[in-house]
Order: structure tokens, then sequence, then C-alpha cells
């Protein structure tokens, strides 16, 4: 371990809140009974399924029953999108942004490679979709759209209500991926009526490996994983009572937090972009800087290789992620960041910096005192940089 980390990848993941931690102790102790059990043994710790879920459903204003958990948010998107579609038959058509995260731009893929219609809709410089051309791809086929809430990447927040209300007006279902949302800023399905919402424990101060599938009450779909009576016959398999109990907590820490995440944690990370933008030379931001999640920053830094800074940040103990792919082999730059058109010479350099509650003044201090120099020292390295 390096003497000191200041972790700013919490879109990657989070630490898990200790209060989370406690929550869930029990849970890998005492009580170890199967919550589908008769006796009184495993009904104790339903009771803790059941308070868990009302927590969960209390974040974003659904009921108990709308709660689907899952192991992750990918098999909560999985479960939304094939779910819905083999309700119908091939050719039905689903509509989706091209930003979208690969679990569920790769379930699109596979739907369309057995015979389902997709259409990736593109996005503006700003990280937007244009409206109107989600309004004009909705055809007759249409069963089915699935945007975001807010984008991994850069934060930017997309316009829910709105597309609730184009969907519901033509008649199609509405999904929408809000991992990167839930927790950060206030998502409430009685107010922005979605027919169905996917969310995860560790972006949240939760555990890896649980998450959540909202589905309203009306919306039939089939299970991903068919088995037990379990999850109201929507997803079959003994529930991961500890995690899940976990999560129930971490969404009511979340909750109780939310104007903290708003106000401080904006602030940190608003002075963390000042400072870049005015010591970095090159330094961009990327997506709409006004509709954005609260802790996430994404800077292209022109010129430079977003992998060279990671590294040089790494060796100072700070945790950023770059926009590339290149733990997947690739130098590419991320799909979002191409999508939405930043020029190949700074595209190459883009970082996300994403904070949380835990992140402190002195974390960006400590960036700020770092980042400039690794910057100008790889600026010099560019044969494309005269200065
Ligand atoms: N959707 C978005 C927007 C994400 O950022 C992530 C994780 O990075 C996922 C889905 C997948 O969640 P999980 O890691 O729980 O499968």
């Amino acid at each position: 371990m390096k003497e000191r980390v200041v972790y700013l990848d919490n879109n990657a993941t989070t630490r898990v809140s200790p209060e989370v931690v406690q929550a869930m102790e029990p849970f890998l102790g005492d009580m170890w009974g199967n919550p589908s059990s008769i006796h009184t043994f495993g009904g104790q710790v339903r009771q803790h399924l059941g308070h868990a879920r009302e927590r969960v459903a209390a974040l974003i204003g659904a009921e108990p029953e709308e709660i689907i958990f899952t192991s992750c948010g990918t098999e909560s998107n999985n479960t939304a999108l094939k779910g819905v579609m083999l309700t119908r038959d091939p050719g039905a058509r689903l509509i989706t942004t091209a930003v979208e995260h690969p679990s569920v731009l790769n379930v699109c893929r596979y739907l369309g490679s057995v015979g389902f219609q997709i259409a990736e809709l593109g996005v503006d410089g700003q990280g937007h979709l244009d409206l109107q051309q989600l309004r004009e791809s909705i055809d007759e086929h249409t069963v089915l759209v699935s945007v975001m809430w807010a984008n991994n990447e850069t934060g930017v927040i997309f316009p829910i209500r709105e597309i609730a209300e184009i969907t519901k007006e033509r008649g199609v279902l509405f999904h929408t991926d809000a991992v990167q949302a839930v927790g950060k800023i206030p998502v409430n399905v009685q107010e922005v009526p979605v027919d169905l919402l996917s969310l995860s424990g560790h972006k949240l101060h939760a555990p890896k490996g649980v998450g959540a599938l909202y589905v309203r009450k009306e919306v039939k779909l089939v299970p991903l994983l068919h088995g037990g009576h379990q999850e109201g016959n929507r997803r079959g398999g003994t529930e991961n009572v500890p995690y899940i109990v976990g999560l129930g907590r971490a969404c009511e820490l979340a909750q109780k937090h939310m104007e903290e995440q708003q106000a401080r944690v904006a602030a940190l990370r608003d002075r963390l972009e000042r400072g870049i933008l005015q010591s970095c030379p090159g330094a961009q931001i990327n997506g709409d800087r006004t509709q954005r999640l609260p802790n996430t920053l994404n800077v292209s830094f022109e010129y430079v290789e977003g992998e060279s800074i990671l590294l040089l940040l790494d060796q100072l103990g700070i945790c950023a992620s770059s926009g590339s792919a290149c733990t997947s082999g690739s130098l590419e730059p991320s799909h979002v960041i191409q999508a939405m058109g930043v020029p190949f010479t700074a595209a190459h350099g883009s970082i996300r910096f994403s904070l949380s509650r835990y992140t402190t003044d002195e974390d960006i201090d400590y960036v700020l005192q770092h980042l400039p120099g690794i910057i100008r020292r790889l600026r010099r390295l560019s044969p494309f940089v005269k200065e």
C-alpha cells in the first residue's frame, strides 16, 4: 500500500462505509437462515430482507414490491432489456444511446444479433441527446427506450423527465440505467415516471456484487435467471442477504448525505476543476458543466496521453481513471468521448476524477499541487507542442 491514497475514482467503485459493514455483520454470523424458509429462524432473516427492500424503495420513491434484488448493475440492465424484449417477437425495436455503459450497449448488440431492431442515438459535443431525434426514432415496432440517467465518464445528466414524457405519450416502455445517479442526485420514480430503473450497490458505498432493478407494477418481464420463486418469481436464486442488507443501509445513508453530495462535494469538484483549468496548459472539460453529477469531472489535456498521466498520478497515490479503454488492450479513446466528437488530440488525454463524501479538502490540494507539473512534463515530451 502507498503511504498516501487520494481516491478520486468513485465512479469506478466506492469505499464500503463502516455503517454498512456493521449492518451486514450479523448476517455473516448468527443470522444465516434462508429467507424463503417457513421456520422462524429463516423468517427473521426474511424480515430484514423486507426492511432492506423498503429502504431501497424509499430512496427512489418506489413501492417495496417493485424492487428486484440482483447481483450487480450489469445484471439489472440485462434483466431490464432482455426481460422486456423477450416478451416480444424478434423484429421489435429498442432505442438506446451511443454513450451507454457496456452493460447496456452490449446487451443491445446481442439482442440485435438475435433479430431485434436496435437504434443507437448519438449525442452532441456536450454529451446531450437530440430529443426531437428520439421522438422521430420511435416507430410502431418500438417497445422500449433505454437512456442512462447520468453518464459514468462525463457525469452528464440526461433529461429523464422529458424522455419519460415522450415515451409515455408514444406508449413505449422506458428503462434508465441510474447506476451513477442513485445516491448522488435525487432520483424519484413517482416524480419522474420511468418504467424500469437499474442501480448498483458499489457505487453508493455498499459492497460490490449487489444491485437492484425497479420494475413498475404493471410492467411484464421474463426473468433472466429462471429458478425458484424468489423476488416475486422475477429472479431465481437465494438472495444474498448480507449484501442486500448492506445495500439497504447504504440507501438510507445516501438519503441522509444527499444534500452534502450536492453542496460540499460539488464545491470540492468545482475547486479541482478551476485549479486545473488555471494551472494546466491545454486542459478542457468534457461534457456539459451545468447538467452534471456533483462528483464528476472529466478533463482532457491536449497532446498528452491519459495513461501516462494516470501512471504518474498513481506513483503519488492518486487514483483516477482514463476515458480510454487501455485496459481492454485498445488505445482507442472511450466510446463516450468519441461519440461527443472530442478531437483526437484531446480525446487521448481524457481523465475522470470522481469524488465522494469521503473526499477531503486536503485531497484536492494534493492533486492541485502535483498535477500541473505532471502535465507540463508530459507536454514537453510531445512532438506536437511548441512552448
Ligand atoms: N451502468 C453504469 C452507468 C455504470 O457506471 C456501471 C459500472 O461502472 C454499471 C452499469 C455496471 O454496474 P456493476 O459494476 O454493478 O455491474
